[in-house]
């Protein structure tokens, strides 16, 4: 098998796992003084890859100190289970409400399968493998582990989903951002920079929390986003607003359209709208039915999480 990598500087790997297409989900691999860290690690089967990117790269199984999961979403955790089999000396650091849905996914995968469906938990996330209790660590907000020369430090991120962590990178000045600083997808880049929406996927998500949760990252003053939807982004204070502004147009939907007979497809339609209205203010040049090929995935999932914040307020 043949990994499609990415090699960043600072020892930061962004391998595409092809979770259903290409440069779509991203995992990452940081090494540091001869010891390595995955961050996230896509689905289920998503795990051969991350393994023949050690493989490509010389890094031995047992020099995998860590998987660090930004949050329990199967398309950045699914493949925890699986992989730790092959990592001996490694443990898995999770937000503490993720912790228990990995140790027994008996819930979370009843979960997936209502919001997804049966056929599409099997066709593209595989399987959800426990992970032995031992083997996960509570990520708490401020804690701070060593990867050979190099610091890595958690942040509670709620905002996207209550079990959201985002890790620090001192070195990069970069933050593995999961999905708290949106999703930009790089055939939407243009003159104008990156085009960053947010993935308002159900059912944990709350604006106001997030928008906290986008400023008090933003103090950190990072440089680099590594987004999971997809690699890694100069994220500035302009990126912010971007999201933040993505964030209140996604809610003005959900709020215009609340009491709207078809809700979930009204929601839907408007978002499609409203995204190749903004792709188009960005000086994207790509046809239509290409934009709504790749905003596909999206709109499904935002107008679901949008339709169940509404219910919830
Ligand atoms: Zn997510």
């Amino acid at each position: 098998m043949n990994p499609i990598y990415f090699d960043l500087d600072f020892g930061i790997t962004c391998i595409d796992t092809e979770h259903m297409r290409k440069d779509f989900v991203a995992a990452y691999l940081i090494e540091d003084n001869g010891r390595a860290a995955f961050v996230d690690t896509g689905c289920y089967l998503s795990v051969p890859t991350l393994l023949a990117t050690l493989d490509a790269k010389n890094i031995k199984p047992e020099n995998v100190d860590y998987i660090l999961l930004t949050h329990i979403h199967l398309d950045h955790a699914g493949g925890a289970g699986e992989l730790i089999k092959h990592l001996p000396n490694a443990t898995v650091y999770v937000h503490e409400y993720g912790a228990n849905h990995l140790i027994d996914p008996s819930k979370l995968r009843a979960g997936v399968i209502s919001v997804y469906g049966e056929l599409f938990f099997k066709q593209f996330l595989g399987d959800l493998i426990p992970i032995p209790e031992n083997k996960v660590v509570i990520a708490k907000d401020g804690d701070v582990i060593t990867l050979g020369n190099r610091t890595l430090k958690f942040i509670n991120t709620p905002g996207h989903a209550r079990h959201h962590v985002c890790i620090w990178d001192e070195k990069s000045k970069g933050l593995f951002s999961g999905d708290t600083l949106g999703v930009s997808y790089r055939e939407f880049d243009t003159d104008q920079g990156e085009l960053i929406f947010p993935p308002t996927t159900p059912v944990q998500f709350d604006p106001e929390v997030w928008k906290n949760t986008i400023q008090k990252l933003m103090a950190l003053q990072p440089k680099y986003a590594y987004l999971t939807h997809f690699n890694r982004i100069e994220f500035t204070s302009q990126s912010a607003n971007m999201l933040i502004q993505h964030i209140d147009g996604f809610v003005k939907i959900a709020n215009t359209l609340k009491n709207r007979p078809n809700r979930h497809k009204a929601i839907k339609e408007s978002l499609l709208n409203y995204l190749l209205d903004i792709a188009t203010k960005h000086g994207v040049i790509l046809d239509e039915a290409q934009q709504v090929k790749l905003f596909k995935g999206d709109l499904e999932i935002c107008a679901q999480g949008l339709g169940v914040w509404l219910d919830r307020n």
